[in-house]
């Protein structure tokens, strides 16, 4: 029987379970391509709880349990005292959330000999050497799409927040005050201004589909380019370089997966070519923009502000610079584990283990590398290599 080990972020401060907002969450069974939500045999959750959380467990114990295998929980992920590196060693399955990742580097797979299965329970694989997954065979799977429209309207919200000038606006109310003028001096119309998405993947284009109404000129860089048909449905400008991209845009977003190519990708030199006062979202991953030269950009006045909810590393240590730059609207990262989201990617790692222990493949657009190599959708939105070097300063947040 195997030992499943699931690292997920801790409980809320107030205790589990939270009391809910909401009484129920809508049914999604299809996503925008035609693509069918995760289909397992069965769940032991109502969508709609906090399945994220080490008591929510992603709803998975009754099911592991009940076929004999061991799961551990747990949300001491970093260091090597922590919980996740000593189940490590005889653990067959890892699973673990981006936003609170447990990075596999190649020095933790090498203290793994029994990992065959490495599961992102979300979008985004980059918390594992990927290179070392594949010479070790370790298949690395996520759940594609399970929260991709979560940061396509994360970022549309992030968008308004920042050009409209959004958080000091409600500021000045928490503070008891009414100063029109010092709210509105940042503050603009998204009409008429130019946005460009880096990558238009499931997430770019539902960022694109989303801000269409919005009588915005629509520019994207893809190494893929989309249908002719969609193009002109949304007026979207192709550009073949980003350094073109940025060059034209009020505000950027970047929603291409880490790996070694867009690693630093928003640099300081990328950030000169942008023009001075323009915006840019980051949802993808912190490390695809270089952190001091965001930090330099803000102060400086070249960015009129950045958000995003991801960070490197992850929990980003107190000291982040990100949390006290100006005009920044960062959050942690959130928005593709909202409880709809939670559903959904939960109802996935079960799916992607029911076909594990049956001996079933898993869906193609799931996989991210196998049997030694990148595959599914790995293999058209990643480059080969590793992208997790300095995540062992994690190990400083809390500290
Ligand atoms: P997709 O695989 O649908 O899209 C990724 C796109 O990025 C593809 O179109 C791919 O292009 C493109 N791409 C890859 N490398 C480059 C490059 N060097 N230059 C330009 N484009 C590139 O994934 P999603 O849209 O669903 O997710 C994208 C990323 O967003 C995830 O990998 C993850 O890092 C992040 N994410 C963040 C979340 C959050 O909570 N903040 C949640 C979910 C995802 P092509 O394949 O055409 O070559």
């Amino acid at each position: 029987m195997a030992k499943v080990l699931c690292v997920l972020y801790d409980d809320p401060v107030d205790g589990y379970p939270p009391r809910y907002a909401r009484d129920e969450i809508p049914k999604i069974e299809r996503y925008p391509d035609g693509q069918t939500a995760p289909t397992p045999q069965g769940i032991d959750f109502t969508p709609g709880e906090l399945l994220g959380s080490v008591s929510g467990e992603l709803g998975l114990r009754p099911y592991l349990e009940a076929a004999g295998h061991e799961l551990v929980v747990t949300a001491d992920k970093d260091g090597p005292d922590s919980e996740f590196e000593r189940h490590l060693a005889d653990a067959e399955v890892v699973i673990s959330q981006p936003f609170w990742p447990a990075y596999l580097t190649a020095e933790r797979i090498a203290k793994a000999p029994n990992l065959k299965l490495a599961v992102t329970a979300g979008i985004g694989s980059d918390h594992v050497d990927l290179q070392a997954a594949m010479d070790a065979r370790i298949t690395v799977a996520e759940v594609t799409y399970c929260n991709s429209i979560s940061v396509a309207e994360h970022v549309v919200m992030m968008i308004l927040g920042l050009v409209r000038n959004y958080i000091p606006s409600h500021q000045i109310v928490l503070d008891g005050g009414w100063n029109i003028a010092d709210a509105v001096s940042r503050s603009y119309d998204l009409e008429g201004m130019q946005v460009g998405t880096v990558a238009a993947g499931r997430i770019g284009l539902g960022v694109l589909r989303r801000l269409a109404p919005f009588d915005v000129g629509l520019h994207y860089m893809d190494r893929h380019r989309l249908p002719a048909e969609v193009e002109e449905e949304l007026g979207a400008t192709h550009h073949e370089s980003v350094e073109s991209l940025v060059e034209v845009c009020d505000v950027v977003t970047i929603n291409c997966p880490l790996h070694p190519e867009t690693e630093h990708l928003f640099d300081a030199a990328m950030i000169a070519r942008m023009k001075r006062g323009a915006y840019l979202i980051n949802t993808a991953r912190g490390k695809i923009c270089d952190r001091d030269a965001v930090v330099a950009a803000c102060e400086s006045g070249q960015l009129a502000g950045y958000a995003g909810d991801v960070w490197f590393p992850q929990p980003a240590p107190e000291d982040h610079p990100w949390r006290t730059m100006p005009h920044h609207g960062m959050t942690p990262h959130v928005s593709g584990s909202s409880l709809s989201a939670q559903a959904r990617y939960a109802a996935g790692t079960r799916e992607i283990l029911e076909n594990y222990f049956g001996g079933r493949p898993q869906r193609e657009e799931y996989l991210i590398v196998d049997g030694g190599g990148l595959a599914g959708a790995g293999a058209h939105s990643y480059s080969a290599g590793n992208a997790t070097a300095g995540s062992e300063d994690a190990a400083r947040f809390g500290r």
